[in-house]
C-alpha cells in the first residue's frame, strides 16, 4: 500500500466519510477484481449491482461539477477516492470514455441544451461511447481525416472509415470527427459529432464493425465503416467546423485526465507481481530486487506526477500539453514492467493459465506485455508526445517541415 499523504483537513474528512461508506457497501464477491477486467467484457451480476450502487450513491463522474450531475470533487479528493478504493481492493468503476473524454469536452464546449441532454445519460450509463477519430491515413496526423459530414436539413450525414475504434462493440454512441467543409485548411472544416450507433428502432445507423484480432486472442477494437450514418446537427459539439478545438480538449483529457487513477491499477499490478515472484522464490535474486525497486519508485512517481498535473488542471480547467509527460511516463513504464515480469518468470511465462476448451489463452502477464505494446501508440504515440513536450512545454524549435529545404547551417 502506498504511503498515505496528509492532503489537508477537507481531504481527510472526505477520506473518513468514504472509508465508512465502503465498509458498509463493499461487495465481497468483487474484492481483488480490477475495474479493467470488468470493463473488458467480464461484467458479472455482482459487477452490475456494484455499478448501480456507485451510480445511486453519486460515485460516477465524480470530478464533474455538481450542476452537471457530478460530485464536484477536487483533484485531491479524486486522488483520495482512488486510494480508498485501492485500499479496499474493490474496482473503481467509471463510465469510461464518456466520463473521461466526451463529458469533459461537452462541459467545456457544449451548449446548455447539450449539457442537459448528454451529460446525465453518461452518468446513468444510457450512453456508452467509443472514439471515432483515427482513420487508415489519419493517425498522428489526425487533421488529415477524410470522413465526410454532409448537412442534410437538420441532420449531418456521415460517410467514411475509422480504425482502431476501442470498445466499439460495447458502445451505442461514437464521438466522431468528420469533415464538414472540405474547402478550408485541414485543421478547419472538421466537426465533432455525437453519433448514435443505432436508430430509435434499434437498427444499425449505417455502421458496420469489423473486429481486429489481437495477438493474445482478444478483440478490443474494430475497423468501423459508416455509410450515410445520421445525427441531428444539435449533436455537433463546439459548433460547425470547430471540431479541432474540441478535439484538443478531448486529447488533453486522454493524456492527462486519468492521471490520478492509473497508478492505482499499476500499484495493484506491482504487488501482484511481487507476490507471484515471492511464491516462486525469486525475490532474493538481486537483479529481480533491483527491477522491483525500479518499478516501485516509478509507480510512486506516477502518483505524485498525477497530483501535480491535477493541480495544474484545477488552475486551467483542462489539461494542457504537460499531460503528454504523464502519457509518455506510464505507457513506457507499463511496457518495461510487464516485459520484466515475463522475463523474470522464465519458462513459467509460457504456461497457459486458462486453457479452456483447447482455446489458446495466454496468461495475464503475457497478455499485459502484448496489450502494452499499444500503450505507446494510442492516444498519440510516444514520439508525438515527445514533440509536444519539446515544442509546447519546453519551448524548443518546431520540427523541420520535411517538404521544405533545410537551411544551410553555414
Ligand atoms: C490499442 C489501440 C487503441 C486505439 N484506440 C483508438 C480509438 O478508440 N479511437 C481512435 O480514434 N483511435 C484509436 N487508436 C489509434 C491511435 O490513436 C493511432 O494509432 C495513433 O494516433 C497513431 O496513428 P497511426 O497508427 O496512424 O500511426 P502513424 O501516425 O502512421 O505513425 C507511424 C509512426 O510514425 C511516427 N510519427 C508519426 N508522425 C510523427 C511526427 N510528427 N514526429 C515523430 N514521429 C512521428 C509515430 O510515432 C509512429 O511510430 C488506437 C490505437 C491502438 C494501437
Amino acid at each position: 500500500m502506498p504511503l498515505e499523504l496528509d492532503l489537508g483537513p477537507a481531504a481527510q474528512a472526505f477520506r473518513t466519510e468514504l472509508r465508512e461508506w465502503l465498509k458498509t457497501n463493499i461487495p465481497k464477491e468483487l474484492i481483488g477484481v480490477s475495474a479493467d477486467s470488468l470493463a473488458r467484457g467480464n461484467m458479472t451480476a455482482a459487477g452490475k449491482a456494484w455499478v448501480k450502487t456507485l451510480t445511486d450513491a453519486g460515485y460516477m463522474c465524480v470530478s464533474w461539477p455538481k450542476e452537471y450531475g457530478g460530485r464536484g470533487l477536487t483533484g485531491i479528493e479524486v486522488a483520495v477516492m482512488n486510494e480508498e478504493f485501492s485500499r479496499a481492493d474493490v474496482p473503481r468503476v467509471t463510465r469510461g470514455m464518456g466520463e473521461w473524454l466526451v463529458g469533459p469536452s461537452i462541459i467545456v464546449w457544449g451548449t446548455d441544451e447539450q449539457k442537459k441532454e448528454f451529460l446525465p445519460r453518461i452518468i446513468d450509463g444510457t450512453h456508452r461511447y467509443c472514439q471515432g477519430f483515427s482513420e487508415p491515413d489519419a493517425g498522428s496526423d489526425l487533421a488529415s481525416l477524410k470522413t465526410r459530414g454532409i448537412i442534410d436539413g437538420d441532420e449531418v450525414v456521415i460517410t467514411g472509415q475509422k480504425v482502431w475504434t476501442s470498445g466499439a462493440t460495447e458502445a451505442n454512441m461514437m464521438f466522431c470527427l468528420c469533415r464538414t467543409d472540405p474547402d478550408t485548411p485541414k485543421h478547419q472544416g472538421i466537426s465533432y459529432v455525437l453519433l448514435p450507433m443505432f436508430t430509435p428502432e434499434k437498427k444499425s445507423n449505417g455502421i458496420e464493425l469489423r473486429p481486429i484480432q489481437q495477438p493474445h486472442g482478444a478483440s478490443h477494437f474494430t475497423e468501423t465503416f459508416m455509410t450515410e450514418s445520421r445525427a441531428p446537427i444539435t449533436n455537433i459539439i463546439g459548433g460547425m467546423n470547430n471540431g479541432w478545438r474540441v478535439t484538443m480538449t478531448t486529447h488533453g483529457n486522454e493524456r492527462g485526465g486519468n492521471a490520478t487513477t492509473q497508478h492505482v491499477e499499476f500499484t495493484r499490478q506491482f504487488w501482484d507481481g511481487v507476490k507471484l515472484l515471492k511464491e516462486k522464490g525469486l525475490t532474493s535474486d538481486p537483479v529481480v530486487r533491483q527491477n522491483l525497486a525500479w518499478a516501485f519508485s516509478h509507480v510512486e512517481i506516477m502518483r505524485f506526477q498525477g497530483l501535480k498535473l491535477l493541480s495544474e488542471v484545477l488552475a486551467r480547467k483542462e489539461p494542457g500539453p504537460a499531460a503528454s509527460i504523464n502519457k509518455m511516463f506510464w505507457s513506457e513504464y507499463a511496457q518495461k514492467f510487464s516485459t520484466f515480469m515475463v522475463n523474470a518468470r522464465g519458462a513459467d511465462s509460457m504456461l497457459i493459465e486458462n486453457d479452456k476448451d483447447g482455446k489458446y489463452e495466454v496468461d495475464r502477464w503475457i497478455g499485459s506485455m502484448f496489450q502494452h505494446r499499444s500503450s505507446t501508440i494510442w492516444g498519440g504515440t510516444a514520439q508525438v508526445q515527445r514533440n509536444i513536450v519539446g515544442e509546447r512545454v519546453l519551448g524548443l524549435p518546431k520540427e523541420p517541415d520535411p517538404t521544405k529545404p533545410r537551411p544551410n547551417p553555414t
